[in-house]
């Protein structure tokens, strides 16, 4: 049983490649470190690369060729990290496994501070980028975003997107990541039930390359933030959340139409020439629309879900099921 995976999501980052993998066996190559993590022994690193154009893919299968415990899984397309670190996830078959972003920003020095504290009883320990080396222009929104998330979810982590990571197995197996949701998974954790915890870690300037994350990661990070929060509140009662606003703009609807009509049978004011009586069919027409969305909301949140799949150009050092359960 493997005790340890690390995997690493990576997007053009070809100059950070040898100094990374170099390090992380070097954090790696201690017998100690998968005693720490529990059960199992020895580790695997499973690099992700996610549709690079500079030759990154090219590269790992070179330099891992002699090298049977690091893997490859490479996408045809650029899929997003969140879709490389759910195929890593697949991928992985260690007790613990650790996230570390390939730009040599975080630190394989911290993974023993990760799996202690793992060991203490937590789920999941993300890292905190305490002393963040990166541009104002990416400090400044993570804050906000921190802070929103913090605020709305009710965990108090400080950096909920950090690439460093350490999860247990069921922990992973329980995630079903779509869109850029990487950002919230100890959202969605907490929410599952797991416990999550935080721990400083040394972070360092982008060296080589440059960030992947651009201005819409504003846009799409506030859609996926509705999603979680939709996902986590209402998924599992969809009617809660549709029923309640339904029946209330129905009964408002209901409540404006009964009295234009009583106004017309005592007062015998007409019906016409009222601009609420609109207003009324609206209300009810939407409630009993969102009613049935619930309804349909409802059915499909008791069917299995299906995970997404990405189409994979090439692997390496991968055992042939996993390989084969990834493509499929
Ligand atoms: N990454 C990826 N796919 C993408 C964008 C990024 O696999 O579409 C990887 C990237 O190569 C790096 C990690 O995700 O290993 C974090 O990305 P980046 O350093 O650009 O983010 P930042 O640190 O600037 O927030
Ligand atoms: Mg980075």
């Amino acid at each position: 049983m493997t005790a340890i995976s690390v995997i690493v999501p990576l997007y053009n980052e070809q100059e950070s490649l040898p100094e990374l993998i170099r390090r992380l066996l070097e954090a790696l190559d201690d017998r100690e470190l998968t005693g720490v993590a529990g059960v199992g022994d020895g580790f695997e690193i499973i690099m992700v690369d996610d549709g690079s154009t500079d030759g990154s893919a090219a590269l790992v299968r070179e330099m891992i060729a002699d090298r049977p415990e690091i893997r490859l899984v490479s996408f045809r397309r650029n899929f997003g990290k969140t879709a490389a670190l759910s195929a890593g996830f697949r991928a992985a078959s260690g007790q613990v496994i650790i996230t570390i972003d390939a730009d040599l920003q975080d630190d394989p020095g911290e993974f023993r501070a990760l799996l202690e504290k793992l060991r203490e009883g937590y789920d999941m320990v993300s890292g905190w980028k305490q002393e963040r080396q990166d541009p104002l222009s990416k400090t400044l929104p993570s804050k906000l975003f921190n802070l929103t998330t913090r605020w709305f979810s009710g965990i108090p982590l400080h950096d909920f997107n950090c690439g460093l990571k350490a999860y247990r197995r069921e922990l992973v197996a329980s995630l079903d990541l779509r869109g850029e949701m990487h950002r919230y998974i100890p959202v969605l954790a907490q929410w599952n039930g797991y416990r999550v915890t935080e721990i400083p870690v040394r972070h360092h300037p982008r060296r080589f390359g440059k960030s992947k994350f651009g201005t819409t990661r504003f846009f799409t990070g506030l859609f996926d933030f509705l999603s979680v929060m939709f996902i986590t509140r209402y998924l599992r009662s969809p009617m809660h959340f549709f029923g309640m606003a339904g029946l209330g703009s129905f009964m408002a609807g209901i409540c404006i139409s009964l009295w234009v009509t009583a106004d017309k049978l005592m007062n015998h004011r007409p019906v016409s020439n009222r601009p609420i009586l609109f207003l009324g069919i609206l209300l009810i027409i939407l409630g009993v629309q969102l009613f049935s969305t619930g309804l349909l909301g409802e059915m499909l949140s008791s069917r299995p879900s299906q995970s997404a799949s990405y189409a994979i150009r090439e692997t390496a050092n991968l055992d042939e099921g996993i390989a084969r359960q990834l493509e499929a």
